[in-house]
């Protein structure tokens, strides 16, 4: 169901009013993790006026380490909402599980499953059921074959609105975080009509190499892209060393706009 060959037009996937796959490069932002309402709040005003379609935002955290924040959950869905009606942004957030499922429909536009469910059958089958678009991202070891047959277990349930997510591989370089796999960009739109977007900053872990990388994905071909915020990276309660300054981010959106309107 994800296979060109069965499907030679490119699939568009509206979230709200927003297109993604269509003509437009969507970019997606916010914290890697909601922590409070304030934070989360001031995030959504400040990436929509920077130019952002959908805001992200973690309420259920797969940490490395059960010791470290692991979301506001429901709470933070609700902040979500409330983010929404504030701006007009559509919302997006990962679940981990049947429960946030169930607790995230109520809130959220779009579902992300994240790397490390990408072959959570279970997990991705539920997702489908709901009809809600869903960003797939890549796991952290996945092939692209992998990845598309994950992305059957979604569609087979009836739901076509998948959006897949290259967020870095897992290789033996140590220098950033992942390897970010550019070459997924063309490979999917080789193999498949689904749209990609990209995650610059969970694939490098260094905010310093967010701005070249989004610059690489969008000449790829990228159809978004993914980028973490906060109002003081410092401070975050996970992922800081890979999040933009809103101010940083404002001007990244800048630079990007002359690439976006070429592509
Ligand atoms: C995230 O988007 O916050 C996240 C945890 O991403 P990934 O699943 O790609 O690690
Ligand atoms: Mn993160």
């Amino acid at each position: 169901l994800a296979n060109k060959k069965f499907h030679p037009d490119p699939s568009i996937v509206k979230v709200g009013n927003v297109e993604i796959g269509g003509k437009t490069v969507v970019i997606m932002s916010g914290p890697c993790a909601i922590e409070s309402k304030e934070q989360l709040l001031i995030t959504a005003h400040a990436i929509k006026k920077a130019g952002a379609h959908i805001l992200r935002g973690g309420a259920y955290k797969p940490r490395t380490s059960p010791y470290a924040f692991q979301g506001l959950e429901e709470e933070g869905l609700k902040f979500m909402k409330e983010a929404r009606e504030e701006t007009g942004l559509p919302v997006i957030c990962e679940v981990t599980s049947l429960n946030a499922i169930e607790a995230a429909v109520k809130y959220v536009d779009m579902l992300q499953i994240g790397a490390r469910n990408m072959q959570n059958f279970y997990l991705l089958k539920e997702a489908g059921k709901t009809g809600l678009p869903v960003l797939l991202k890549r796991g952290l070891s996945a092939t692209i074959d992998e990845w598309l047959n994950a992305s059957e277990y979604i569609i087979s349930e009836g739901n076509p609105n998948v959006v897949l997510c290259e967020r870095g591989i897992r290789t033996f370089e140590t220098a950033t975080r992942n390897t970010l796999d550019l070459s997924a960009v063309p490979v999917i739109k080789e193999k498949s009509h689904l749209p990609i977007i990209v995650d610059p900053s969970h694939a490098t872990g260094v905010r310093a190499y967010v701005k070249p990388l989004s610059m690489g994905a969008i000449a790829t071909g990228a159809d978004g892209l993914m980028i973490e915020t906060h109002p003081n990276p410092s401070c975050a309660l996970s992922d800081g060393p890979q999040s933009l300054t809103f101010e940083q981010f404002e001007k990244l959106t800048q630079e990007l706009r002359p690439l976006i309107e070429i592509m």
